[in-house]
């Protein structure tokens, strides 16, 4: 069983590569404290507005130091498009506080530091870990990947941490970031609120799809068939 899923979460990511060939696009950044700033922002917000946003607030805040001694109600303005800009604005100044106050104005490069960065949770931080230090400490679960990976029967689970447990057990560590941005590049392309399954590179074997396997996992011929392409 442990096999057949793995064997089958291989064939959905091959399949993704080989739409996607281009990763992207996603926050831009060019340095950790920036890779972080932009994912806070990203919440509840798509990348192109955050780059559109980030573009302009790079230029002016270009270390902790800036994002610590902000003026809160400017901070809002300049990141109002954003949505929820208050608490966003409360985050950033919060976390170039504390980044000047513990770190010496240096985004940490260990989960649990991280973790404890006002406005950081697991997937923001999971994400920081792999893009901006290469370590893949957990697989980032935000909404299309929250989506997806039930759909595709790669989770049962329901909730961010059980779905990311599932996915930590059948992807090895170094696809962590990969399988990632490729459920969110086809979530967004294909995969969305109503599925264009008819569209789909998957649609044989993914279990949503009308013509797809409907137990992919449990399925000897089909498993078999993956083995053999190997
Ligand atoms: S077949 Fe349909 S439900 Fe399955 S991944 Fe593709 S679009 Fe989504």
């Amino acid at each position: 069983m442990q096999k057949n899923q793995r064997l089958y979460a291989q064939e959905v990511l091959r399949r993704l590569k080989r739409e996607y060939p281009k990763r992207g696009p996603f926050v831009e950044w060019s340095n950790p404290l920036e890779l972080l700033i932009g994912t806070v922002l990203s919440a509840q917000c798509t990348d192109k507005t955050v780059n559109r946003v980030i573009k302009k607030l790079f230029k002016k805040y270009r270390n902790a130091f800036d994002y610590s001694n902000a003026d809160i109600s400017w901070l809002e303005k300049e990141i109002y498009s954003t949505g929820f800009y208050k608490s966003k604005a409360k985050y950033l100044k919060g976390i170039g506080n504390m980044l000047v106050k513990k770190y010496n104005g240096e985004v940490p490069n260990k989960l649990e530091y991280l973790l404890d960065l006002p406005g950081v949770a697991n997937k923001t931080a999971h994400l920081i870990m792999a893009k901006a230090f290469g370590v893949m400490t957990g697989v980032a679960v935000d909404t299309h990947v929250a989506r997806l990976a039930p759909r595709l029967g790669l989770t049962y689970g329901k909730n961010p941490n059980k779905i990311a447990t599932d996915l930590e057990k059948i992807f090895p560590k170094n696809q962590y970031l990969e399988i990632n941005e490729y459920l969110i590049m086809h979530g967004r392309a294909v995969c969305v609120r109503i599925p264009k399954c008819e569209t789909c590179v998957l649609s044989d074997i993914c279990p949503s799809s009308p013509n797809g396997k409907k137990e992919p996992l449990k399925n000897v011929d089909f498993v078999t068939k993956f083995v053999k392409l190997q």
